[in-house]
């Protein structure tokens, strides 16, 4: 059965900790970005004042064996910074008995990089790139099979599991998806993935309408399930970014050299018949801001949308598109956005994403809830310096993404379950 973080007595427990400790380092490897390491202090800080002890698990990279450049002893000396006592370190996170034996109530142990082990992921490795099906499967087969002691040995080190690592929610790896059957009533969330699954709760099962999600971004191929899935949802679907064009391609528009996909034109128009068929609005820009270069220096001009001429690609929204856009959120009572509406990355182009962020602030001041995610989206609202005015903003990419298709992810299902 599934514990509360609050309610839980962690009084002389070790508390196994899944975080996800994945965070951006330089050459010299120094933090660049510590929101991550943040974001899991006030489950880590809890268990501490608890009257627990903790032992902090991680993944750092995709390293494909043991590699230095890839370790979490980088961390440490932050880690301990942020939570306030030293972290003790577990070279190998499989032979960490000594270090956990010797944790007390109110110390920490962090476990070296996951992914060292194969296990982790459950996936095989060093597969000779000839090999055969049959190679193959019983590769799988073999680490699978270890999969089992790998997690076995991480459980057997605590008393209790706490799964805060939203952003590996989505994958069904040992130390987020398997360990949980090895503590069936010893088993929680911490308060960063009890956040993002109230998030999530909040626009998909509980929207007050009009609900309006807002869905940018490159491809249509990368976010068809979430639009799909918000169809079922919405009243009102917002289309922005590089994918747009797919649709106005698909409605008979000229598009120029507008980034789009034709293969994915037949699931585009499916989409605009399933939105006319269920009575959701479907905005994808009226104009467009187009560059005749990929590149911020580019001549520009406004043009509708279905008329861009050939050497000229779509680079933003344009201003009547956003004074559409802009009536559409401001009537919303519920807000969820994913995925520039323009290629911010080059300022001439940011202004219609920079936009979205600031409605979005409005929305919420007038008494909207907007959840905010994917990486593109986060950062939009981070420089205008409007996080903490939208009512929440994830910390996860791929796995909210997953979320908004509707997916159960296997790092919430193994805690619920
Ligand atoms: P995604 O990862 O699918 O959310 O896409 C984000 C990327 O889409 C960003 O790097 C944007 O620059 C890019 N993007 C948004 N609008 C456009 C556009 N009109 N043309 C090309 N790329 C775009």
């Amino acid at each position: 059965m599934q514990q509360h973080i609050d309610s839980y007595d962690f009084k002389g427990k070790k508390a196994i900790v899944r975080v996800d400790f994945n965070v951006p380092l330089d050459e010299n490897f120094n933090i660049t970005d510590d929101t991550r390491i943040r974001a899991a202090m006030p489950t880590l800080k809890k268990v501490l004042a608890a009257g627990g002890s903790l032992i902090i698990m991680s993944h750092l990279g995709r390293p494909k064996k043991v590699d230095p450049k890839f370790s979490l002893k980088h961390i440490v000396a932050h880690v301990s910074e942020c939570l306030g006592v030293p972290v003790a370190f577990a070279e190998d996170c499989q032979k960490a008995d000594a270090e956990v034996a010797a944790l007390k109530p109110g110390q920490a142990l962090l476990l070296e990089n996951l992914r060292y082990y194969a296990e982790e992921e459950g996936k095989p490795r060093g597969l000779a790139e000839d090999a055969s099906d049959e190679e193959k499967k019983a590769a799988k087969a073999a680490v699978k099979e270890s999969q089992k002691a790998f997690v076995k040995k991480l459980a057997s080190y605590a008393d209790c599991y706490i799964n805060d690592a939203f952003g590996t929610a989505h994958r069904a790896h040992g130390s987020t998806a398997l360990i949980a059957a090895y503590f069936p009533n010893d088993k929680m969330f911490g308060y960063l993935m009890e956040g993002e699954i109230k998030a999530i709760d909040n626009v998909l099962k509980n929207a007050k309408h009009p609900f309006t999600a807002i869905i940018g971004g490159s491809k249509v191929s990368s976010k068809l399930a979430v639009l799909e899935n918000m169809l079922e949802k919405v009243d009102n679907l917002i289309i922005g970014g590089g994918m747009g064009y797919t649709f106005v391609k698909a409605q008979g528009g000229k598009i120029g050299n507008s980034l789009h996909e034709d293969d994915l034109i037949p699931q585009a128009l499916e989409i605009l018949a399933k939105a006319k068929e269920k009575g959701v609005k479907i905005f994808v820009s009226q104009d467009t801001l187009i560059a005749d270069a990929f590149s911020n220096d580019a001549n520009t001009q406004v043009v509708p949308s279905g008329e861009i001429p050939e050497g000229w690609e779509g680079v933003d929204a344009g201003p009547k598109s956003l004074v559409t856009w802009e009536e559409v959120i401001l009537a919303s009572k519920t807000l969820l956005w994913n995925g520039p509406v323009g290629v911010f990355e080059m300022p001439n182009f940011a202004n219609g994403t920079l936009k979205i962020a600031e409605l979005l602030a409005k929305a919420t001041e007038n008494g909207a809830y907007s959840l905010v995610g994917g990486g593109d989206s986060v950062a939009a609202v981070t420089r205008m310096g409007f996080a903490k005015k939208v009512s929440y903003v994830s910390t996860g990419g791929g796995a909210m993404l997953e979320a908004l298709e509707g997916k159960l992810l296997p790092g919430i299902a193994a805690v619920q379950e």
